[in-house]
């Protein structure tokens, strides 16, 4: 079993998608019982996720038009 500091350790690792089947399964009964770390969970994915579109988004190019 998971405690909470052992539990924030592998969060990142899973959110990556580097953990083995068998730590996730441990992480998710641990989220399961443990309101505190299931928040870490939420906030670290949704951080993940803004900057992951970030990444995805095209750079801006300020080309000029000419104009008419
Ligand atoms: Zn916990």
């Amino acid at each position: 079993m998971l405690d909470c500091r052992r539990a924030h350790d592998v969060l990142s690792d899973s959110i990556d998608g580097v953990l083995p089947w068998w730590k996730r399964i441990l992480l998710r009964v641990h989220l399961s019982i443990c309101p505190g770390c299931a928040r870490t969970d939420q906030s670290l994915r949704s951080c993940h996720g803004v900057v992951g579109s970030l990444r995805d988004m095209p750079p801006i190019i300020e080309d000029e038009d000419p104009p008419g």
